[in-house]
């Protein structure tokens, strides 16, 4: 039987927030999601709230927090180009305030902490697929910097306090990941012409559409999650976690026309400056340390996430 935890997930009111606080209840944890509700919302934690084992908190990471857990997940913070653009100061403090506040409260509680790094500190990677090893190419002063660099500082004071105070941590670099309860506004790629398909409207691709991102179900990077929380003590990542099917931007809106069944045309668009040329993540250390791989195939996770927009769409 796994020794019930009480667990903190900030930013559990997301998109991956709401699945992992979900996960976690099942496991038998008890689970205390905060939020601020920037891009997250409560429709997302609804079904949860009557579970005995959950808690929530409306709050914002950028200033301090006292609570008593044994575990910290740290995913506040907004994800997608248009939301983490719309207030780019706010989401540098959102990283490194809202990092420095959670590693203060995990030195003073002793728990144990992740961190939802991201891809993006790869930047437009020249090297490919990209290793844990790779220092990235980022524009420290570009629309993505906010996000790109916020991320990496962040990574920076989970190293530090790690070496300085000894605490325990994990970083997971996620690799852009999708699935049911993306918002509708969200403006990333899969909810965008899933929803444009869906409407029979057309499907905009920035640019050529030959950029390429490689795309994990919200389920597999959930289950990366919950292991990479669990290694031994020394081990602190930074450890990828996607999936390595690796996909032009063109195929992903030929998929889902094929798959919606939609009359939708495809239209181009600029390609917005910064933009990734390509990125796949090589998962050999996730393989090795936490034997996982992503399980659900592009087209299987689309079938489900197409479902979701659907109804959300009252289609
Ligand atoms: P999301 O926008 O759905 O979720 C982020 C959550 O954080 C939201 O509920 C939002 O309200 C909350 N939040 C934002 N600022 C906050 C603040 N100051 N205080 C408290 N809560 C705040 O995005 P997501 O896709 O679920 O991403 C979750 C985490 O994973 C983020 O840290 C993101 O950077 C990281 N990540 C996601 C992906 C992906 O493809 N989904 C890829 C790389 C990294
Ligand atoms: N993209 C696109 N059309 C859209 C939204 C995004 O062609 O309506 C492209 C975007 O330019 C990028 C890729 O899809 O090359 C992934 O974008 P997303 O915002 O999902 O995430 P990113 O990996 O860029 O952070």
């Amino acid at each position: 039987m796994p020794q019930n935890k009480r667990i903190l997930v900030t930013g559990g009111s997301g998109f991956l927030g709401s699945h992992l606080c979900e996960r976690l209840l099942e496991a038998g944890h008890d689970v205390l999601c905060v939020d601020n509700y920037f891009t997250g919302r409560k429709e997302n934690i609804r079904h949860l709230l009557d579970h005995h084992r959950f808690e929530v908190l409306r709050h914002d990471v950028t200033f301090p927090l006292y609570v008593e857990v044994d575990e910290i997940y740290n995913l506040a913070c907004p994800a997608s180009p248009i939301h983490y653009q719309h207030d780019p100061v706010q989401t540098t403090k959102t990283s490194v305030h809202g990092a420095i506040n959670m590693l203060g409260l995990a030195k003073r509680i002793k728990a144990k902490i992740m961190q939802a790094s991201t891809s993006e500190v790869y930047g437009d990677p020249s090297i490919h697929p990209q290793v844990e090893s790779y220092w990235g190419n980022v524009n420290p002063i570009g629309p993505r910097a906010c996000y790109d660099e916020g991320k990496r500082c962040a990574e920076t004071l989970f190293f530090d306090y790690h070496r300085q105070h000894r605490l325990r941590i994990k970083v997971a670099r996620i690799f852009n990941t999708y699935g049911p309860r993306m918002a509708i506004n969200d403006g990333r790629v899969v909810s965008n012409f899933i929803v444009q398909a869906l409407k029979n409207e057309d499907i905009t691709v920035y640019g050529e559409g030959n950029q390429t991102r490689s795309f994990c179900y919200v389920d597999d990077l959930v289950e990366g999650f919950i292991r990479l929380m669990d290694t031994p003590d020394e081990f602190t990542g930074p450890m990828n976690l996607g999936n390595p099917g690796e996909f032009t931007i063109l195929q992903l809106a030929q998929t889902v026309i094929r798959m919606t069944g939609s009359r939708s045309g495809i239209v181009h668009r600029p390609l917005p400056q910064d933009d990734p040329l390509q990125r796949q993540p090589d998962i050999t250390l996730a393989k090795s340390v936490i034997g996982w791989e992503p399980t659900v195939k592009l087209d299987e996770g689309l079938v489900k996430t197409i479902a979701f927009f659907r109804a959300e769409l009252d289609l």
